[in-house]
């Protein structure tokens, strides 16, 4: 028997630990440490079982229609899927089709190289320049597409419009992506280049500045062109991505711009009082624009201070991989869980 040799072979994409423990402080996946606005538990009951009966939406126009009215493009400019991942899933399949390798950083979201595989797109890691940065020049090359985490993943650095600019300018015969997963802690969205460029594609989320990571809701901007292409795959592959539960809790969370503006500040400031709390205890970080800080220290391998922050029940991520192996990936909670955290980093680093 053989059929096995039929399988389809990937290396799939691992996620941060989702450990179901009670009383464990969670830092490993980025995810909001603040509900989502009121109004989305409001529609969540509104909807009740009721409306389960009937198949959603499939353009799931009610979402479409307030992110259309929210990012003021045309509805026929945006695309939703399940979560940024399927979005992102949905372009590699139809923008990346051709021999040229893709291009991305060496150090970026991991997903990436998965999406390569599963598809069969041939790709090209990009190394980053000294401190992680990424250089646009270096974008400037033979290629079938590019995809940019901005800011990127997991070291939280931003490039500016002009320079995510400068890469789509000059690549004008490929689709350029911009993960903007992070983008609403402090770094500008590049959905001010969709004018000017139809080679362009903007994503979003709303697993982190939305603190809906549980209702997987992801968009993407674009010309019209590539949304209606993007459509055309989606719907020669499962009509229904979008669950009516998602469509109507996203749209909710759209019309609390308030309270959307003062968590993300909330983060914000809680992400530079730790930077300046773990510089005291001699760990440095890049200049993150995300809400995570990506941090290594002078003496403690980072593994080390993983597995004892573990043992304490904190769980941050550490990426055993090369360039990032002595670094730690911490998202930013809530102030008491800094708190606890920078606590017990004093612990730790202090034992030596
Ligand atoms: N892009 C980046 C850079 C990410 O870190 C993540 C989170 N793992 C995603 C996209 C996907 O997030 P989601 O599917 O929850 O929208």
């Amino acid at each position: 028997m053989n059929y096995q040799n039929y399988f389809r072979e990937v290396t799939p994409y691992v996620p941060g630990e989702q450990p179901r423990e009670k009383n464990i402080i969670k830092l490993n996946t980025n995810e909001n440490p603040y509900p989502p606005s009121p109004h989305v538990a409001s529609a969540l009951r509104e909807i009740g079982g009721a409306n389960t009966r009937k198949y959603p939406d499939p353009a799931a126009t009610l979402l479409v229609d307030a992110l259309a009215k929210r990012y003021g493009v045309k509805s026929s400019q945006i695309f939703v899927g399940v979560g940024s991942d399927d979005v992102l899933g949905m372009c590699f399949l139809t923008f990346f089709n051709s021999d040229r390798p893709i291009l991305f950083p060496e150090v970026t979201y991991s997903f990436y190289p998965v999406w390569a595989g599963l598809f069969r797109v041939p790709y090209r890691a990009v190394p980053l320049r000294e401190g992680f940065r990424v250089d646009p020049q270096d974008y400037i090359a033979e290629n079938g597409g590019i995809v940019i985490a901005n800011p990127n993943a997991p070291t939280g650095i931003a490039l500016s419009v002009s320079e995510v600019e400068t890469i789509v300018a000059n690549n004008p015969d490929s689709v350029v992506i911009i993960d903007e997963a992070y983008v609403d802690f402090g770094a500008v969205s590049c959905q001010c280049l969709l004018d000017k460029y139809e080679n362009l594609v903007i994503v979003q989320t709303f697993s982190k500045s939305r603190s809906m990571a549980g209702m997987r809701i992801g968009f993407c901007m674009a010309a019209e062109p590539l949304i209606a292409a993007l459509q055309s795959v989606k719907y020669s592959y499962n009509s229904y991505t979008m669950n009516e539960a998602s469509i109507l809790a996203g749209k909710a969370a759209l019309e609390d711009e308030a309270y959307f503006s003062d968590t993300c500040a909330r983060i914000m400031q809680t992400r530079e009082w730790t930077r300046e709390e773990l510089k005291k205890l001699s760990f440095s970080s890049t200049n993150s624009s995300a809400n995570f800080l990506f941090v290594t220290h002078s003496r403690v391998p980072a593994k080390d201070i993983f597995e004892q922050l573990r043992q304490r029940k904190i769980y941050v991520r550490y990426f055993a991989q090369p360039h990032i192996d002595n670094y730690l990936r911490i998202t930013i909670g809530t102030r008491e869980e800094m708190q606890a955290l920078l606590a017990a980093l004093k612990d730790i680093v202090g034992e030596r």
